[in-house]
């Protein structure tokens, strides 16, 4: 980067600007259009999906470069040491592996799927993609008017973040609410 003219850095710094920008936008749209459950209610998230890929054609190409893999995890700890390495599986022998782990381990062990996320591209893609296969919703908060997770089936119109001082827009929005009626 140093041996770049202040031009060349300045031009670099608003591609990047842009470029993530852009992302932004992107998927706060996806999430808006296919998990956000005030709007398109009559369609499920699979046509939403469908229409938003309409919309962003861009969005099928998706190229998932980040390494995924499997490890194993014993007694709540995660043992990288053993994972397996699944980039190339042709050269590994699960079956093996997973033989060496059972004897190796004085716990039962469970399998963990995991990725290396390479960018921050890969990781909105990835995350956005499990929200859609875990049937996530997400709402626009009454009062700060941005997205959150709703984790379960409860009414509610506020998010978890804190509001202009220590007290989140649940504490705050609940309150205004009993002083308006
Ligand atoms: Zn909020």
């Amino acid at each position: 980067m140093s041996d770049k003219s202040i031009e060349e850095q300045i031009s670099y710094l608003l591609f990047l600007f842009h470029y993530y920008f852009d992302l932004r936008k992107v998927y706060s749209e996806a999430l808006e259009f296919c998990l956000n459950m005030q709007i398109l209610t009559e369609h499920t998230i699979s046509e939403r999906y469908i229409m938003f890929c309409n919309l962003h054609p861009h969005f099928i190409q998706h190229t998932f470069r980040s390494m995924y893999g499997l490890a194993p995890v014993a007694h709540g700890q995660f043992d990288t040491s053993k994972r397996i390495q699944l980039d190339d599986p042709g050269e590994v022998d699960v079956k093996k592996v997973l033989q060496n782990i059972h004897r190796n381990c004085d716990y039962s062990v469970s399998l963990w799927q995991f990725f290396a996320i390479q960018s921050l591209e890969e990781m909105l893609y990835l995350e956005f993609m499990e929200m859609m296969k875990r049937g996530i919703r997400v709402k626009r908060c009454a009062l700060c008017d941005r997205d959150y997770v709703l984790a379960d089936r409860r009414k509610r119109d506020y998010c978890d973040r804190p509001y202009k001082g220590k007290r989140t827009c649940k504490q705050i929005g609940a309150k205004q609410k009993f002083n308006l009626s």
